[in-house]
């Protein structure tokens, strides 16, 4: 057992494009467990687009993450020590970890998870809060019907991936939207999509519009959207009368880019239901959807793809390539 360990503190605060400045490595000595308390080994993190929100000050759903503390974030670990009643070591435990290789806490937020049913990394992705987020908003928003077209945005990438593939098994035509000729190819021969656009092959909405309106000739019944921008408005180009929307991300915009939409007017026209959402606004919905999500991955029905970073040192850059789309999947952190 080693007597300190590595952290990663935010610095400062971005403007504009995150950069490795913002964060800071820090060493510190291991705590004990006080009271009630454990110390759990940091095995996986998981880097999320949540975050860059959470650099900034602004109003938001979530506190701001303060300035010199541990960045927060999901990760899954093994409890080393413990005082607490509910965990004993050797226990594997997912919840808000940070970004650390040790950390002590009172246990309220983590879950135990088992590891011989599913991969370890798979909690952080497919049967976890990507894993749910894809759930809700298939299930709650979109609510697809047999035979209706869903576009989704950030096809390839860890809620995305999820999305498509419930979406075949409930019957639907699948279209994504993805990032580059490889992460296309995965999309469709991989996962089983109808089709792909690459977002970068079509520079502006008009574009991709085109490009849409020739893979889905019947237009767009359901929209999970991840990226916004011109993805967020090719898709309102094209959408159907009564078509649901379920607003997940805006990743387009999350470094102050211009996401302003053109085709407005089809939320009106098309009588379009838009619904913003928030995973964990509905705990609720974690159970069942864990349960499903679980069994498709243990039998292989829901496929996944992570891109692991090694080391706490390589956090910060991994963070800054998934918000440029370097990420192909889950981008996950793996601790030593
Ligand atoms: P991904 O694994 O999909 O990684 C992010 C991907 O976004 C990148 O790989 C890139 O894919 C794509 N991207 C980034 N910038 C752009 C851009 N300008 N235009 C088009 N695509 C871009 O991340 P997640 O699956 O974890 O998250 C997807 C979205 O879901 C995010 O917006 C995130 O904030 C949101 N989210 C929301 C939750 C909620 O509760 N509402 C919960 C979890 C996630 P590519 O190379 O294909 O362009």
């Amino acid at each position: 057992m080693p007597k300190t360990y590595q952290r990663i503190v935010l610095a400062s605060r971005p403007s504009g494009w995150v950069t490795e400045e913002n964060f800071r490595l820090e060493q510190a000595a291991i705590p004990e467990p006080g009271p009630g308390e454990l110390l759990i080994r940091v095995r996986y993190l998981s880097l999320d687009p949540y975050m860059r929100g959470r650099m900034e000050e602004t109003k938001s759903y979530a506190e701001a993450q303060p300035l010199d503390a541990t960045m927060q974030g999901g990760g899954v670990g093994v409890v080393e020590a413990s005082d607490n009643k509910n965990f004993a070591p050797g226990d594997v435990v997912v919840g808000t970890l940070g970004w650390q290789e040790y950390c002590v806490t009172d246990g309220k937020d983590l879950v135990k998870v088992d590891p011989n049913l599913v991969p370890l990394s798979t909690y952080l992705g497919p049967v976890g809060m990507p894993g749910v987020t894809a759930w809700y908003g298939v299930n709650e928003i979109c609510r697809p019907e047999e035979g209706e077209t869903l576009l989704v945005s950030a096809a390839s990438g860890a809620v995305g991936s999820v999305v498509g593939q419930l979406a075949k098994a409930r019957g639907c035509r699948v279209i994504g939207i993805a990032g580059g000729p490889a992460k296309c190819s995965y999309v469709v021969d991989e996962l089983g999509f109808n089709a792909c656009l690459d977002h970068r092959q079509h520079g502006d909405t008009r574009a991709l519009a085109q490009a849409l309106a020739k893979v889905a000739a019947d237009g767009v019944d359901c929209v999970f959207e991840n990226v916004g921008g011109k993805c967020l408005d090719a898709a309102l180009a094209r959408v159907n009368p009564f078509a649901r929307v379920a607003l997940c991300g805006l990743i387009a915009g999350y470094n102050g880019e211009d996401i302003a939409l053109q085709n407005v007017r089809a939320l009106l026209v098309m009588r379009v239901k838009l619904q913003g959402f928030i995973v964990s606004d509905r705990m609720d919905l974690w159970p069942p959807a864990l349960a499903e999500l679980g069994k498709a991955v243990a039998t292989g029905t829901i496929k996944y793809r992570e891109t692991i970073a090694e080391g706490l040192e390589a956090a910060p850059g991994a963070f800054i390539g998934l918000l440029k789309g370097e990420n192909f999947g889950k981008q996950l952190v793996k601790l030593s």
